[in-house]
């Protein structure tokens, strides 16, 4: 930056007794301009004279951005109407002991900070409770671009330090009532209330005030919320000029939730590619590899599903017109259905306009309050959804830990039914199920197995058909894929026995009320079965593909472990994984990072999915770019076969 931030603070006394104090965040270009205008400031003070001022210059570094707490102002007429409506609001947000809290103000005399409460046993947290907590190192974004540094806006300055103190770590509300005995104005704020300006809530002349924060957490936070009160650099944006009415406040909300995002690493937009799906695109008119697309074996721009699906169109239409049940329901569909069937080896099959519509609809149908989900804690967001929807108790147990699924699964017998579900091929990590145990636990507690083959169907198997085919093992009940990824198409499906899929047409939600998916979608993935089914190396050259990588990417001593086409690249931090995408996007590599809420906090990572048609020369250039964004340059003839685990190597399948 080329004009760094200072933090300009200014205290005056008289006589040892605090008079007035100030602050701002200035351009070093106005600092000086500023902390003059602080010192008449406070030499012009209603509280008299100052024998001493204090200016403190420190250079304050990157601010935080935070957006301004939306203000309403509410009108009240005496001290105890402003009192009733200041517990009311509190308790409206999850406080319940604000009257307790209330009285506690009394304690609060002649503190320089504020009181630190925990909000629930309403214990004093503050380490020097004479002093307080003091929020500070903040200022009003607008003020600093315009530059209006002179005159004290008691509204502005009060909504900044609002705002700040309500981000802050493990801080749920605060309330403020002046020490002044003539100002009877206070306020109550939390993050979702806002700034609750309230007209009168004390007597005049009364000289008890101050402030209170009210934190919800765990004890050894308390640290880390005091230092973001009394150190994290923050200027406020959006304060607004005066308060605004109810209705103005609604997107602030939205607003906050944004930028909280953005200021955490977390916020995401949609990259436009102009390019059919495949292993290159154009980003911004520029050539780009693209090492994370699912259409694993270059089925959707295969001459022949293109050719189904525009053939489809001419002869069926664009969309089907009605959901399955009533109009929707074209020779392309029913055909689609038996070739699913015939392809998985079950009885039938059913096809949903999505994965997700595919995962909800067959928990949701299946089971039901009185019944138990057992749930891997990896799964699919879909599953999670359908399990969540579906009103039945959720078990979630340890990633592929069958042990801690066998003692789970055990203690549901009195439920009605059971089902457990998991992803065959896991979306975030690319390792997969232990299928044959799972159905051998499944079976001895009479539960209904499910797997989600999104990952699987295509890639999984010598042809493609998915983990029993890889597992040389039974199916389990029932049998989830999409049309979406290695079918190079969209669409989900089911496949069962006879009589599930005949309850999941009369039962399953989203089969019933939504669009059967259009003719065109349904016959490209027809066709691209068939050519799946034509042309199983396209299989084994995925498969070679991911040993390449794998090997490639352990010369530079980068371990990763892999079932599947995606392998994962561990790295962490959110906004470490994010400035990695960010470089390796500038060498040519669009590989995405995937961050929390998809994976846990922390556990942020590269997640590169491969693809049939990668080149080797692509492949080793991407394993080049990524080990030189990690700091690891050194290219090894060799590669590290030893695993994070101490295990020796392995067949990357
Ligand atoms: C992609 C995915 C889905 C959803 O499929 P769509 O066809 O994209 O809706 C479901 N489960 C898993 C594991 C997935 O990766």
């Amino acid at each position: 930056m080329s004009d760094p931030l200072y933090s300009i603070k200014m205290r005056a006394a008289q006589a040892g007794t605090h008079i007035s104090g100030a602050e701002r965040m200035v351009p070093a270009s106005a600092a000086s301009r500023t902390a003059a205008a602080l010192v008449d400031r406070a030499l012009n003070h209603a509280k008299g004279v100052p024998d001493f001022i204090q200016v403190k210059i420190e250079a304050s570094g990157e601010p935080l951005r935070l957006p301004a707490l939306s203000v309403m102002t509410h009108v009240t007429r005496t001290a105890a109407e402003g009192r009733a409506l200041a517990v009311d609001l509190l308790a409206s947000a999850g406080i319940a002991h604000a009257e307790a809290i209330m009285v506690r103000f009394a304690e609060s005399h002649g503190m320089r900070g504020a009181m630190l409460l925990d909000a629930d046993t309403l214990e004093r947290l503050e380490p020097d409770p004479a002093r307080g907590v003091r929020a500070t190192y903040m200022d009003d974004a607008d003020s600093l671009a315009k530059n209006t540094l002179s005159g004290k806006n008691h509204y502005a300055e009060a909504i900044v330090l609002a705002t700040k103190v309500q981000y802050a770590p493990g801080i749920i509300g605060e309330i403020c009532v002046s020490d002044d005995p003539d100002y009877v104005t206070g306020y109550v704020a939390t993050r979702s209330l806002g700034y609750r300006r309230i007209t009168v809530i004390k007597e005049k002349g009364d000289p008890a005030g101050g402030r209170i924060f009210l934190y919800r957490g765990p004890r050894s936070q308390v640290p880390e919320t005091i230092h973001f009160l009394e150190q994290r650099r923050v200027v406020v944006t959006d304060v607004p000029l005066l308060s605004e009415p109810v209705a103005a406040c609604r997107f602030r909300g939205l607003e906050a939730d944004l930028a909280l995002m953005e200021n955490a690493g977390l916020s995401r937009f949609c990259r436009t590619l102009e390019a059919p799906a495949g292993p290159v695109a154009r980003l911004d008119g520029r050539e780009v590899a693209v090492l994370s697309s699912n259409d694993y074996l270059d089925l959707a721009r295969d001459p022949r599903v293109t050719a189904a699906a525009a053939e489809a169109a001419r002869r069926w239409g664009a969309g089907s017109g009605g959901s399955r049940l009533t109009t929707g329901t074209q020779p392309p569909h029913v055909a689609l259905e038996r070739h699913l069937a015939a392809f998985k080896g079950t009885e039938a099959a059913l096809t949903y306009a999505t994965g997700y519509m595919a995962n909800v609809g067959a928990i949701t149908a299946l089971v039901r309050k009185g019944d138990v989900i057992l749930s891997d804690e990896l799964n699919h967001a879909s599953i999670i959804d359908g399990c969540r929807l579906s009103g039945a108790d959720i078990l979630v147990y340890r990633h592929n830990d069958m042990v801690d699924f066998e003692r789970k699964l055990a203690a549901c017998r009195e439920f009605r039914r059971r089902l457990a579900v998991s992803d065959a091929v896991f979306s975030m990590d690319g390792d997969s199920l232990d299928l044959p145990r799972f159905l051998a636990v499944c079976r001895r507690y009479d539960a209904f197995s499910m797997i989600d083959e999104a990952h699987a169907t295509g890639v999984l198997g010598a042809t493609g058909r998915g983990l029993t085919e890889e597992a040389g093992c039974d199916h389990p009940d029932i049998l989830m894929g999409t049309l979406s990824k290695a079918l190079g198409s969209e669409g989900g499906f089911i496949c069962a026995s006879r009589v599930l899929i005949d309850y999941l047409r009369n039962t399953s939600r989203p089969f019933i009320f939504s669009t059967a998916a259009g003719a065109p979608a349904v016959a490209a993935a027809d066709a691209a079965l068939t050519v799946l089914e034509a042309e199983p190396e396209r299989v084994a050259r995925l498969r070679d593909n991911v040993a390449l990588f794998t090997v490639e990417l352990a010369r530079y001593g980068i371990r990763v472990r892999t079932a599947s086409a995606i392998v994962p690249i561990p790295v962490g931090d959110e906004r470490q994984a994010t400035a990695l995408a960010e470089l390796l996007l500038e060498r040519g590599f669009l590989i995405p990072a995937i961050r929390y809420p998809t994976v846990a906090k922390g556990a942020a990572r590269l997640r590169v999915a491969l693809m049939a048609s990668h080149t080797p020369e692509t492949l080793r250039a991407a394993a080049a770019a990524i080990a030189e964004g990690l700091g690891l340059a050194q290219r090894r003839e060799h590669p590290c076969h030893i695993l994070a685990d101490g295990s020796q190597s392995r067949d990357p399948f």
